[in-house]
């Protein structure tokens, strides 16, 4: 390993030392553990709790049965069906739904690891593939360093903006919803394709957050917040009290240097979104995290450098893959008046349920892809395609 931990008391060295127990970290903890619990775990984190403050949510189709065998203790919500709701139709549509929630995730994570293996609030200050400096000093060898501490340097990348504001609210009386809706899109569209996702958690509870497909990545949290609070009065939900705030802003990628952006955050292995491991469309990450997880229990004895080799092709290959993903956020960010966005998930949702389900795991086949292409596109095709080369060609100025 040839570094000397520098310890100030409690040694720290193991076989693999993952940086960031959010969700890919803790997942691959879980994952590690439950195949090699011989093997000497250490997943640290810089804040007190593991996961942050999240609600992950996922659709079944998005998981296998290794994966939902991985994930089943995570789960604290699931609905057999979902609805989408735009101005010329809605749907619902046979597709099971879950949600993980953060507090559940640290709490099953702390009784199934050893104790020593959980290190929160200790902040690392940098990392190679086999040994980690942490902010007070302390120094870790280990055979493999796994480093899953959220985005790298998303100005490698091109992107529209997928930005939200979601509260759980209690309500003084119950709510009708039986089932989750994935997007409510007739509300009014501002700052491009916007729409309200609710998940009815409880008969008097449930989580309301406001998206937007937007140019741009600032985020106004007070004013969405409010329009929260203006949906769930239309529909006639009067609240007691927000019992629950979470709000993100996620790229949504037409296009990019995939080796710069892995790059720019060294050449340690990586998961998680660190390692582009996203889908391009939705900004969701759990399918994928899922999949590292079991992948990388897999290869848990391999060194940091080889392990490094397998997960950047790894990820290389998935990039290349979702290639079809991004041309669509293209086509919606540079070909579609903001105006208009919305129009393109109207007619995507007309689809086969099937078509649907490949297109969020991330498996759309080619006949899919011709099927999302043809007919009468919302947006004119060759206007959409222009648009992308002409962005690519401003991208390929800037270097
Ligand atoms: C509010 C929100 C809701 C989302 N909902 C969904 C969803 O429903 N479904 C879905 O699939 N995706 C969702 N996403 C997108 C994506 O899945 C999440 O962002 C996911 O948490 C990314 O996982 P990750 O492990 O890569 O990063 P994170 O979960 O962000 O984990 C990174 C961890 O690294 C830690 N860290 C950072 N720097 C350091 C340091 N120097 N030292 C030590 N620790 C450090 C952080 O504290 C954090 O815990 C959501 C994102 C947000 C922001």
């Amino acid at each position: 390993m040839g570094h000397a931990a520098a310890d100030s008391g409690h040694n720290l060295d193991c076989d693999i030392a993952i940086l960031g127990g959010g969700l890919a970290g803790g997942l691959i903890a879980l994952a590690v553990h439950r195949a090699r619990p011989d093997i000497r775990l250490r997943l640290i984190d810089a804040d007190s709790v593991l996961g942050g403050n999240h609600i992950w949510s996922f659709f079944e189709g998005d998981v296998d049965a290794a994966g939902m065998a991985l994930i089943e203790p995570l789960i604290t919500h699931r609905w057999d069906n979902y609805e989408v709701r735009f101005p010329a139709h809605s749907r619902t549509l046979q597709m099971a739904y879950h949600s993980i929630r953060s507090d559940q995730f640290d709490s099953v994570l702390r009784e199934t690891l050893p104790g020593d293996a959980i290190q929160t609030g200790v902040r690392v200050a940098s990392a190679s593939d086999d040994h980690v400096v942490l902010e007070d000093g302390r120094e870790i060898a280990a055979n493999a360093v796994i480093d899953c501490r959220g985005a790298g340097d998303l100005d490698t990348l091109d992107s529209g903006w997928q930005k939200f504001v979601g509260l759980e609210l209690e309500l003084t009386a119950p709510h009708s919803l039986s089932r989750p809706i994935i997007m409510d899109a007739t509300v009014d569209q501002i700052d491009g394709y916007r729409f309200v996702y609710s998940l009815p958690f409880g008969p008097q509870r449930i989580f309301v957050e406001d998206t937007y497909y937007s140019d741009e990545p600032e985020l106004d949290a007070e004013t969405i917040e409010q329009r929260v609070l203006d949906y769930a009065k239309a529909q006639g939900w009067d609240v007691a009290s927000i019992v629950h705030r979470e709000k993100g802003v996620l790229p949504v990628v037409c296009n990019g240097a995939f080796g710069e952006y892995w790059r720019s955050t060294g050449a340690v292995p990586k998961a998680g979104v660190r390692a582009g491991l996203f889908h391009p469309v939705t900004g969701y990450s759990l399918p994928e995290a899922v999949r590292s997880a079991l992948f990388i229990a897999d290869h848990a004895d391999l060194p940091g450098e080889p392990l490094h080799g397998r997960l950047f092709a790894r990820a290389a290959q998935g990039w290349r893959d979702a290639s079809f993903y991004r041309m669509l956020d293209a086509m919606m960010f540079y070909g579609a008046d903001t105006a208009n966005r919305y129009k393109i998930l109207e007619r995507f949702y007309r689809l086969k349920p099937a078509l649907i389900a490949r297109f969020y795991a991330g498996r759309s086949r080619a006949t899919d892809k011709l099927r999302i292409l043809s007919g009468k596109p919302p947006i004119p095709i060759r206007r959409g395609m222009g648009a992308i080369l002409k962005n690519q060609r401003r991208k390929s100025g800037r270097k």
